[in-house]
């Protein structure tokens, strides 16, 4: 959830850039061995070039735990990436993100409470206690609270098929959030059919369906999306294929099933990423993700062609808050001894995420 950032006002951050860069990358000496600098690999270029390890939300937060001789851990992600950290880093570890409005959208869309609402809802049509509840990492620390109570698990979009395999053979049904199109994907991939995925609407008493609708369901999905893969449409597809017959389109599974469908592979950012690395020198590639990844990928493949699936700039506009000025605003702070912008979870909720957590690792 994106919380209050302070006023950092002074006109020691209205500087040009390569004034900022200048000064981050002589506050980053300064702290030297104390500071560990994460970018998610949305992250614009220039706060990525600070990274000291740069990766999807998870390897980031398992990096941080293995480092344990850092006790500042500068997060440049969104406020679930850095909750996650602090869950799995140490009590002598601070995890900051350096702009607290940085949040996710798609995670701010599926709030304990209402969930909480959801499942007591679930219980008065079929036997929660053969409910197993699943919920993409991409989800507030409370919410992963939630589903480390009720003997479900956390899942990536590069695991989701087999935690969702897992969950199904635990109990009859999976209640999946917040990611309606990572679970479809997910669930379509396993062979589920499409009567038995059923859309939980938020609001809709019931979610909108009928009692016997819910009991006749395998898998049911919270209708919570991403704003950045929900721009990508089968109509940019055909675009492509029109185009350039000979293209390989990728796309991120959090795309709504149509894109999913029509494009030669899907995966998680990191298997984007190996796909395109991998590919012989003169590939062509349309994809479907975040445009910061996307145009990092073509400077860093020159010998290949590589676009947007979307003529449109797919920005993710929360993630593009933490900018250079708010990185060097919290280390000019730790240098004189003050650890702003701190995310931490209560230990009571970091326990019982640490168990839904720990469930998907051992997965
Ligand atoms: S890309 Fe989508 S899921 Fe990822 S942080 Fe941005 S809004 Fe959230």
């Amino acid at each position: 959830m994106g919380l209050h950032q302070v006023d950092i006002g002074s006109d020691a951050y209205q500087q040009p850039g390569e004034v900022l860069a200048e000064r981050i990358g002589a506050r980053k000496k300064e702290l030297g061995n104390k500071l560990l600098v994460l970018c998610h690999h949305y992250q614009q270029e220039a706060v990525y070039r600070f990274a000291d390890m740069t990766g999807d939300s998870l390897k980031l937060a398992k990096h941080a735990a293995a480092c344990t001789d850092k006790p500042y851990i500068v997060f440049c992600g969104v406020h679930f990436m850095a909750e996650s950290a602090d869950i799995l880093t140490g009590d002598s570890q601070a995890v900051i993100l350096p702009d607290l409005r940085a949040g996710c959208p798609m995670a701010d869309m599926a709030q304990v409470e209402e969930v909480s609402w959801a499942w007591k809802e679930l219980g008065q049509v079929s036997d929660a206690s053969r409910i197993i509840p699943v919920t993409y990492v991409n989800s507030s620390a409370a919410i992963k609270a939630f589903v480390g109570e009720r003997n479900g698990s956390v899942c990536t979009s590069s695991n989701a098929e087999r935690v969702l395999t897992w969950a199904l053979e635990r109990g009859e049904k999976v209640f999946f959030f917040p990611d309606e199109h990572l679970g479809r994907n997910s669930a379509v991939a396993l062979g589920i059919k499409p009567e038995e995925i059923v859309l939980w609407k938020r609001g809709e008493h019931l979610g909108g369906n009928s009692g016997e609708t819910i009991r006749r369901a395998k898998v049911i999905l919270w209708n919570g999306y991403c704003t950045v893969h929900m721009q990508f449409s089968a109509a940019h597809v055909r675009m492509w294929r029109e185009k350039d017959p000979a293209v390989k389109i990728i796309v991120h599974p959090e795309c709504r099933h149509e894109v999913v469908a029509g494009a030669d592979r899907y995966g998680s950012t990191e298997n984007i990423i190996r796909a395109v690395t991998d590919s012989p020198a003169g590939s062509r590639w349309a994809i479907g993700t975040e445009i910061n990844l996307v145009k990092r990928l073509a400077r860093q493949n020159p010998d290949k062609e590589i676009h947007s699936l979307s003529p449109f700039q797919c920005l993710c506009s929360t993630m593009y808050r933490i900018k250079p000025k708010y990185l060097l605003w919290v280390l000019d702070n730790l240098v004189e001894g003050e650890v702003k912008n701190q995310v931490t979870v209560d230990p009571g909720t970091a326990k019982l995420a640490r168990i839904a957590l720990d469930r998907m690792l051992a997965i």
